[in-house]
């Protein structure tokens, strides 16, 4: 199997969906992988773009059919799943799928992928940086922002089963970071 995957797992807010959305315009064969969730759009998400937004009803009947390669409820009633047929599309099109995932999800993905994925931990600077940039994102109300910082801790623990870490700080830093992580497994 020569498609490969790249995990990228954080606390929410650490900047991994930056350095996604950053790694895919370079030219490096990246597609990003859609997963599934059973939370609601938020403003500016498009079906299919962010996500695959289902209901709670139909991401529970996917699971029982057997649709994802791994899935989590994340927040209380909040879904969300990686697609077996995401990635086979993917591949099917010659390309290497790029994950946005939570931490347990990108340590079950790696588990699975074994040396075909590379598993990637993006970090905050301090826990007083994560809560800023959360809160500057402005995309959370004060009970989600309270759950996501709380989860932070727990996530942190896993960070050493990651392959590589990347401190967050200067973006340009880690973004360069980043790609070398990717061409250098690319090359392997
Ligand atoms: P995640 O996907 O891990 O939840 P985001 O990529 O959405 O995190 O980043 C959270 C917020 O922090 C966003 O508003 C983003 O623009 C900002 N951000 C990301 N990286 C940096 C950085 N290195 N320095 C300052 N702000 C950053
Ligand atoms: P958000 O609601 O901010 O988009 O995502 C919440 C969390 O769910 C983030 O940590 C995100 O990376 C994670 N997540 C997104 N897609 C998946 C997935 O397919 N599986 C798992 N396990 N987590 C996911």
């Amino acid at each position: 199997m020569k498609e490969k995957l790249f995990i990228f797992s954080a606390p929410s807010g650490a900047g991994k969906s930056t350095l996604v959305q950053h790694l895919m315009k370079q030219d490096l064969g990246l597609e990003f992988s859609i997963s599934a969730t059973s939370r609601k759009p938020r403003e500016g998400e498009e079906d299919g773009r962010e996500y695959h937004f289902i209901s709670p009803e139909k991401f529970r009947k996917m699971i029982k059919e057997d649709a994802f390669i791994e899935w989590e409820e994340v927040y209380p009633d909040q879904f969300y799943g990686t697609l077996y047929s995401e990635v086979e599309q993917i591949w099917k099109r010659g390309k290497h799928a790029i994950f946005d995932i939570d931490v347990v999800g990108g340590l079950n993905l790696k588990k699975k992928y074994k040396e075909h994925a590379c598993a990637i931990f993006i970090q905050a600077p301090s826990h007083e940086t994560l809560e800023q940039r959360l809160r500057s994102r402005g995309t959370d109300d004060e009970a989600s922002l309270k759950k996501r910082l709380g989860k932070a801790k727990f996530e942190m623990s896993h960070k050493s089963n990651f392959d590589h870490i990347i401190i967050n700080d200067s973006l340009e830093t880690a973004q360069a970071k980043a790609e070398k992580i990717v061409l250098d497994f690319l090359a392997l």
